[in-house]
C-alpha cells in the first residue's frame, strides 16, 4: 500500500521519515540525498552525501571543505539500503550525473525525478525510464502553453548572423551542451568560454562526456572583427555587459523572461516541456503522482483523476 507520508516538504526539504533522510534539503542536515549538482538540490555542509561521482565532484570543486562530511558516491543502477530504504539511482538526462531516486519500501516504488529531461544531449547519461507507484515529478514548465522549441533549431539561429555573439548560460550543464550543440550545428563558429565554466569542462571531460572545441577567452580575440566567435558567459557577467557594442546578445534558457532585450531569442531548456512530462508519465505508469517545484495544477486538471495527483505542500 502507498504510504501517503511517505515524503512530506518541510523547511528543509523533501523528508522521507522511514529513512530519516533528505531528497535535495535546502540546508544542511544529517542525511541528504543529492540529485544533481545545481545550487538549488545541493547545499553545502550536510553530514552524510549520498550522490553520483560526478555530482561529488561538482559539489567539491564549488564547495571547497564545506562541500559535506560523508561522501557516499552511488553508482547509477546499483541499489543500497538507508535505515531499510532500497535507493537506486537512475540518469535522468538533465545535466552530468543528474540523477532520479527510485525509493523502494514495502514493494512500493517511489520515483523522485529531480530535475530531468528527455530531449537529446551529448554532454551528459540519457534518462532511463523505471516504473513506479509514485511518481515525484518536478512541474517546472508543467503547462501545456509550453513546448520547447527543436534545440538544433535554435542553436543554428547562430549560423544567420556572421556577427560576434555574447551568448549567456548557467554555468553547470547549459554551457557544456550549448559548446557541443554550437560545435557540432555552427561548425563556422569559434567558442571562447569564460574563466567560470572552465574548471566545470573539465569534469565535464574527465567522466568522457567532451562538450566540444573552445577556448579560454581572451580579450584581444573577442575584438577582432568578423572571426565568427560565440563567447560563453555566465549570468551575471552576462548581465554585467549589457551595453557591449558590436555583438549579438543572446541568452540561452527555457525561460521566456530571460529572453527579453536581446538581439536574438534562443529557447534551450534542460528541463522537461509539457509533451515530455506527459511522456514520462506513461513511461512510469504511476498509480500516483506528487508534484513539486513550479505549479501542479495543471497537471492536476488535465488528469481529472484519472490519476490522483497531490501537490506537495510544506506542511
Ligand atoms: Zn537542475
Ligand atoms: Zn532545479
Amino acid at each position: 500500500m502507498i504510504i501517503s507520508d511517505f515524503l512530506v516538504l518541510n523547511d528543509y526539504g523533501l523528508y522521507c521519515r522511514t529513512g530519516d533522510f533528505y531528497l535535495d534539503p535546502k540546508a544542511p542536515v544529517f542525511n541528504a540525498v543529492i540529485s544533481h549538482a545545481h545550487g538549488d538540490h545541493a547545499v553545502p555542509g550536510n553530514e552524510n552525501i549520498y550522490c553520483t561521482g560526478a555530482t561529488s565532484a561538482i559539489m567539491n570543486l564549488r564547495y571547497k571543505r564545506n562541500a559535506g562530511n560523508n561522501f557516499t558516491i552511488c553508482e547509477f543502477n546499483h541499489s543500497f539500503l538507508i535505515n531499510g530504504v532500497e535507493i537506486t539511482f537512475i540518469p535522468a538526462g538533465h545535466i552530468l550525473g543528474s540523477a532520479q531516486v527510485l525509493l523502494q519500501y514495502k514493494g512500493i516504488k517511489y520515483l523522485y525525478t529531480g530535475d530531468y529531461k528527455l530531449q537529446a544531449d551529448e554532454t551528459c547519461e540519457p534518462i532511463e525510464f523505471s516504473e513506479a507507484d509514485v511518481l515525484i515529478t518536478e512541474t517546472t514548465f508543467a503547462d501545456p502553453d509550453v513546448q520547447h522549441p527543436d534545440p538544433v533549431s535554435e542553436i543554428e539561429k547562430l549560423n544567420l548572423s556572421e556577427h560576434n555573439v555574447l551568448l549567456g548560460a548557467y554555468s553547470l550543464g547549459k554551457a557544456q551542451r550549448l559548446i557541443n550543440l554550437i560545435s557540432v550545428h555552427c561548425p563556422q563558429r569559434k567558442i571562447l568560454v569564460h574563466h567560470a565554466i572552465l574548471p566545470l569542462n573539465k569534469i565535464y571531460e574527465n567522466y568522457n562526456y567532451l562538450p566540444g572545441k573552445y577556448e579560454p577567452y581572451n580579450r584581444k580575440l573577442m575584438k577582432t572583427p568578423g572571426q565568427n566567435y560565440v563567447y560563453l558567459v555566465p549570468p551575471m557577467t552576462f548581465d554585467s555587459y549589457f551595453r557591449a557594442k558590436n555583438v549579438v546578445r543572446a541568452f540561452a534558457s527555457g525561460w521566456k523572461r530571460l529572453q527579453q532585450n536581446n538581439d536574438l531569442e534562443i529557447y534551450i531548456s534542460d528541463h522537461v516541456d509539457w509533451n515530455d512530462i506527459l511522456a514520462m508519465i506513461s513511461e512510469v505508469k504511476p498509480k500516483e503522482i506528487w508534484t513539486l517545484h513550479g505549479d501542479g495544477t495543471k497537471l492536476k486538471e488535465y488528469f481529472n483523476n484519472q490519476i490522483p495527483i497531490k501537490i506537495l505542500n510544506k506542511c
